[in-house]
């Protein structure tokens, strides 16, 4: 059965996960507070209904993530999101394929796309941006497979910087917000960092030593529900929360 949370739930859920972003802002060492003045929270409403994500916006979330190309483009068109959350900021934050790009691009209120990730999605979203009338860039990340899993998306962490310098040399309509990363979902805090977040850090050095950034310069997204404020502690400066502010998720 499908669980609607009660009227008020999404607000108080996000005003928790609000509350604990600041406090794992406010704990995190001088260093790496330095790169960083205030972690972006994304709020994930994929599978969620349109209500959620009017209430969240209601109690001041502005930046959501979508997973789902063909959901994204539903709720982004929706007269009464669009009526209710005039300066709502959309995040593509799931697979992207280059057939797409186009629907993805054309959204309003596109903020970002996180999961750019071979150097044809990165010319194919290039090009699409550079057709629109209104001049403005768009920003993405480049997503990094830091867990070598096969089913996961993402360039290989050796080969980031080819796609970093291809962007910066040939996509003057992207914006290269920094790196992002999924990772592997069972890592035990118990037993230390995580390890893909610590992958993702050396690329971030890498990139910046290869295209003389600095860090403050390349953001990293990293973190959901389950270990956004570890990911705050070692430097994030985007996480991606979904069930714990909208509730469990219940795929059909
Ligand atoms: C679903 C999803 C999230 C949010 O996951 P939760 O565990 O519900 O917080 C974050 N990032 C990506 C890429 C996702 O697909």
């Amino acid at each position: 059965m499908l669980r609607i949370m009660a009227d008020g739930e999404v607000a108080k859920a996000l005003k928790c996960v609000i509350e604990r972003v600041a406090a794992a802002t406010q704990a995190r060492n001088s260093d790496i507070a330095s790169l960083c003045l205030q972690p972006r929270l994304v709020a994930v409403s994929k599978t969620k209904p349109k209500e959620m994500i009017i209430e969240a916006y209601a109690a001041g979330q502005r930046h959501f993530g979508e997973n789902y190309v063909q959901e994204l483009v539903e709720k982004a068109h929706d007269k009464e999101i669009l009526e209710c959350c005039p300066d709502i900021k959309w995040h593509m934050i799931g697979h992207l394929q280059s057939n797409k790009v186009k629907k993805v691009v054309d959204i309003p209120n596109i903020y970002c796309v996180e999961t750019v990730d071979t150097l044809k999605l990165a010319t194919t979203i290039n090009t699409a941006v550079s057709k629109q009338s209104n001049n403005k860039k768009l920003k993405i990340f480049v997503q990094v497979n830091t867990s070598g899993e096969e089913n996961k998306s993402g360039i290989h962490p050796d080969t980031v910087n080819d796609l970093v310098t291809h962007v910066q040399k040939n996509c003057p309509s992207l914006q290269l917000l920094g790196l992002m990363t999924i990772g592997a979902f069972d890592h035990d805090l118990s037993t230390g960092p995580n390890p893909d977040f610590q992958t993702l850090l050396k690329c971030r050095a890498a990139v910046c030593e290869f295209q003389c950034l600095e860090p403050k310069d390349v953001e990293l997204s990293m973190g959901m529900s389950n270990d956004f404020e570890h990911a705050i502690s070692v430097g994030s400066t985007n996480v991606r929360v979904g069930s714990t502010i909208f509730g469990a998720r219940n795929y059909k």
